[in-house]
């Protein structure tokens, strides 16, 4: 994961020294020849996105900013709504206001841009004049990404305009902002919006921005957002590194989970068959007894390996010893697990889950077990 991050960054990154890398063809026959050397970093990750079917995946150049610190935005954002909270205002209201900013706005063209993300596709319109626009961009942006993407498309569209008037309304209000606050922003995107914006500025063209509420009723908002689900059309687009890396990490784990999930013989697995984030106990003693307990390996059950002796039996049942055995199987401990659990049949997930059992440590002090972890 670290490797691909590390190599989309470059590639994102003009001014990267290895930013224009190739990987020469005597280099490659020299790795071919010799399977001691290492290949060099250019290979070793060509070889991870070959394997994970990535390699058409393309980052966004991160665009030179023009935008020095002291530079402040002349970008103007319109909010209509600002006064209404969206859980108690009726959606007529909202077309009310809409058509009475409408009305003061009249000589602004509208444009309407929404961006949409489902599980299998990302995707982006424009309504602009009784003509719509939609795009599906690559599945690993995010929807950030969408919407913003149909902003910069919107300039796009102005820019080919005779008239020079015109609101372009967005239901993103973290775009809106990235907008008003580019400094704190590393989206390539947003410095594209507001260079297109700059020179359409420089060329008389007057622009301003408008937040609407999504899913009120907004016919040109409801018609952009039904185009942005329903496009079919791809366009050649690249993958800001942000969202590469997010798009990365979920695939990365969704692979380990494939592999997990056929470790059905591990012990682990079936106290933890799920690829998360557990959190330690506080208590570091009994946090390794924990972790011992889980992956089912203990002094007790395993030491015999290191001291070539036979495995512990146990003398009741005349099994081996195991984790399992000794906490939730062996009926000598009946009594105490009545005593501590209520019951006499646990199943380890429920001792040793994520927030194990509170009184699994006095049920293994109770059964002498507790040592000799
Ligand atoms: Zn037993």
């Amino acid at each position: 994961m670290l490797s691909l991050n590390y190599y989309f960054r470059i590639k994102s990154n003009v001014h990267h020294p290895f930013h224009n890398f190739k990987l020469r063809p005597f280099l490659v026959r020299l790795q071919e020849a010799r399977k001691s050397f290492i290949p060099v970093f250019f290979s070793r990750v060509l070889n991870i996105l070959a394997d994970l079917n990535l390699l058409y995946l393309q980052p966004t150049l991160q665009p030179i900013n023009n935008f020095p610190p002291w530079k402040v935005s002349n970008l103007h954002i319109l909010n209509p709504f600002e006064s209404f909270n969206k859980s108690d205002t009726a959606d007529i209201i909202y077309q009310q206001i809409f058509k009475e900013h409408r009305h003061q706005y009249r000589g602004f063209v509208p444009l309407y841009t929404d961006g949409s993300k489902s599980a299998d596709q990302v995707s982006f319109a424009v309504v602009f004049q009784n003509t719509v626009s939609s795009f599906r961009l690559s599945p690993a942006c995010s929807i950030f990404t969408a919407e913003i993407t149909a902003v910069l498309h919107a300039l796009e569209r102005i820019s080919k305009s005779v008239q020079r008037g015109f609101i372009i309304y967005s239901d993103s209000l973290s775009v809106l902002n990235s907008l008003k606050s580019f400094h704190d922003h590393k989206h390539p995107l947003v410095f594209k919006i507001l260079d297109l914006f700059e020179k359409l500025t420089s060329q008389g063209f007057t622009i301003l921005f408008s937040w609407i509420p999504s899913h009120v009723g907004i016919d040109g908002n409801e018609e952009a957002d039904m185009a942005a689900k329903s496009a079919s059309l791809s366009t050649a687009s690249t993958i800001p590194v942000n969202d590469l890396k997010k798009y990365i990490k979920q695939l990365l784990f969704f692979k380990w989970q494939g592999q997990w999930t056929l470790e059905t013989g591990n012990k682990l697995h079936t106290v933890k068959p799920v690829v998360e984030f557990w959190p330690s106990l506080r208590n570091r003693k009994a946090d390794t007894i924990l972790t011992r307990l889980r992956v089912g390996h203990t002094r007790f059950t395993h030491r015999h390996l290191l001291l070539g002796e036979h495995a512990p039996m146990c003398s009741l049942c005349n099994c081996t010893v195991s984790v399992h055995h000794i906490l939730s199987e062996c009926s000598n401990f009946n009594s105490q697990r009545l005593r501590f659990f209520n019951t006499t049949t646990i199943s380890l997930p429920t001792l040793l889950g994520e927030t194990p059992h509170v009184h699994l440590f006095e049920f293994l002090k109770a059964i002498g077990f507790y040592s000799l972890l």
